[in-house]
C-alpha cells in the first residue's frame, strides 16, 4: 500500500485514523454481527450512530438549541433549490456573487423568484471578496445568501455582511469544521460533506427553528421540505447510513484532536507554509488578494500554461495528487483540508522549490 498526498478539492482526503477504524469495523460494527452498510436505518445501532454524530457536531460547532441539524442527500446543488423553495415567501432574495458556487446558487434560485445581486467580484474573476460596506438589502428579500469559502477561486468571507435582520444563508461546504463559526449569526449554515467532513452523499443543513415552516412554495416535494426532515430527525426515509457513520468518525477524530479551535491553528500553520513560499517565489504566485485568501483552497499559477501543465504532471508522478486547478481558473490548486497533514504541505513546497530551481531563468 502506498498512500499519496491528495490535494483534491473534493471528494477529498480523509483522516487515516478514520479509514482504519472503518476498515476494522467493516465486517462487524460493535457486537451487531453486521456491517453498518447492512443495518436497518431503524435499528438501535444505527440510531445511536446518527444521534451520536449529531451530538458530536453540536459540541464541535457549539450549535444552539434553537437550531436543527439535518443530514440530507442530493449534494450541495440540491440546496440551491431547497433554500428558495423553503424560504421564499416574497419570492425575492439577495445573493452575494463571489465565485462559481454562489453564482450557481443564484442561477438556480432564479427559477423560483427575483434574485438581486447584492455584491459581486466578477470584475476580477472572483479573485477577492466584494466590499459589503454599502451593500443594498432589498426590503422584501426573504434572505441574504453567501458562499463563505469559494472552493474554485480560493477566497473566504471573514466579515459577514450586515443583512439588516434578514436571515443569512451560508454555504460553508469547503470550510466546514475548519475554523470556529458563530452559528447564531446564520439562519441556515450548510455544507456538502465531501470537502472536509466525509464521503460524498451527505449534506448537513443547520437551520434555525423559525425557518422550518409548512408554508413553503406549493409545489415543493415532500423530500425537499426542511420540515419533513426536521420532524423525522433525518429519518423520514433511508438516509445515507454508511456515509453518516464515516462523518461521525471524523467528528470523533476532531474532538480527540481538541476540536475546531485546535484544527484551525493547524490549518493556519499549513496555509502559512504554502502562502509564505508563494509570496517569496519568483516562479509561482497566488491568484487571490491577500486579505481574502482561503486557508482551505489555495490557487496558484506560474504565468505560463505550459509550465503549469508540466508542474502538474511532475507533481502527479511525485505523489502530490490532484493539484490541477479548476477548469475555469487554470493553473494549480492545492486544497489543504483538515485531514491534509503538515507533512503533505511541506512535501508540496519542497517539490515546488525544486521545480523553481530547475526552471530559473
Ligand atoms: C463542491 C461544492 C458544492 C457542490 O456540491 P455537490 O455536492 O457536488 O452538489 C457547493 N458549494 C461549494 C462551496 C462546494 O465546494
Amino acid at each position: 500500500m502506498s498512500r499519496v498526498f491528495n490535494f483534491s478539492a473534493g471528494p477529498a482526503v480523509l483522516p487515516e485514523e478514520v479509514l482504519i477504524t472503518a476498515r476494522d469495523e467493516m465486517l462487524e460494527y460493535g457486537n451487531s454481527g453486521m456491517s453498518v452498510m447492512e443495518m436497518s436505518h431503524r435499528s438501535k445501532d444505527f440510531e445511536e450512530i446518527l444521534f451520536t454524530a449529531e451530538n458530536d457536531l453540536r459540541t464541535l460547532m457549539n450549535i444552539p438549541d434553537n437550531y436543527k441539524v439535518l443530514f440530507l442527500q442530493g449534494g450541495g446543488c440540491t440546496q440551491f433549490a431547497m433554500i428558495p423553495m423553503n424560504l421564499m415567501r416574497n419570492r425575492s432574495a439577495d445573493y452575494v456573487i463571489s465565485g462559481q458556487w454562489s453564482k450557481k446558487a443564484a442561477q438556480e434560485a432564479k427559477i423560483y423568484g427575483e434574485i438581486h445581486e447584492a455584491a459581486s467580484s466578477a470584475d476580477k474573476n472572483f479573485s477577492y471578496v466584494p466590499d459589503f460596506s454599502n451593500m443594498k438589502i432589498t426590503p422584501d428579500a426573504d434572505y441574504v445568501y453567501i458562499c463563505q469559502n469559494e472552493t474554485v477561486h480560493g477566497t473566504t468571507i471573514r466579515t459577514l455582511p450586515d443583512t439588516k435582520g434578514k436571515p443569512l444563508v451560508a454555504d460553508i461546504s469547503s470550510m466546514f469544521l475548519s475554523e470556529p463559526v458563530d452559528v447564531n449569526k446564520y439562519g441556515i449554515i450548510w455544507g456538502g460533506v465531501q470537502k472536509n467532513v466525509g464521503p460524498a452523499g451527505v449534506t448537513i443543513v443547520i437551520i434555525r427553528d423559525d425557518l422550518i415552516r409548512d408554508d413553503v412554495m406549493p409545489f415543493t416535494p415532500t423530500m425537499m421540505k426542511y420540515k419533513t426532515h426536521a420532524d423525522n430527525k433525518s429519518l423520514y426515509n433511508t438516509p445515507p447510513c454508511y456515509n453518516i457513520y464515516i462523518c461521525g468518525l471524523v467528528f470523533k477524530w476532531l474532538l480527540k484532536l481538541g476540536g475546531v479551535q485546535a484544527i484551525h491553528k493547524i490549518n493556519q500553520k499549513k496555509a502559512k507554509i504554502l502562502y509564505d513560499y508563494l509570496d517569496g517565489s519568483k516562479l509561482f504566485h497566488g491568484t487571490v488578494e491577500k486579505k481574502d485568501r482561503s486557508l482551505m483552497n489555495v490557487p496558484f499559477v506560474t504565468g505560463s500554461k505550459e509550465l503549469d501543465a508540466e508542474f502538474c504532471s511532475q507533481a502527479e508522478k511525485a505523489g502530490l495528487r490532484n493539484i490541477k486547478g479548476h477548469r475555469s481558473v487554470g493553473g494549480m490548486r492545492a486544497s489543504l483540508y483538515n485531514a491534509m497533514p503538515v507533512e503533505g504541505v511541506n512535501a508540496l513546497v519542497d517539490f515546488m522549490a525544486g521545480f523553481e530551481e530547475k526552471h530559473k531563468c
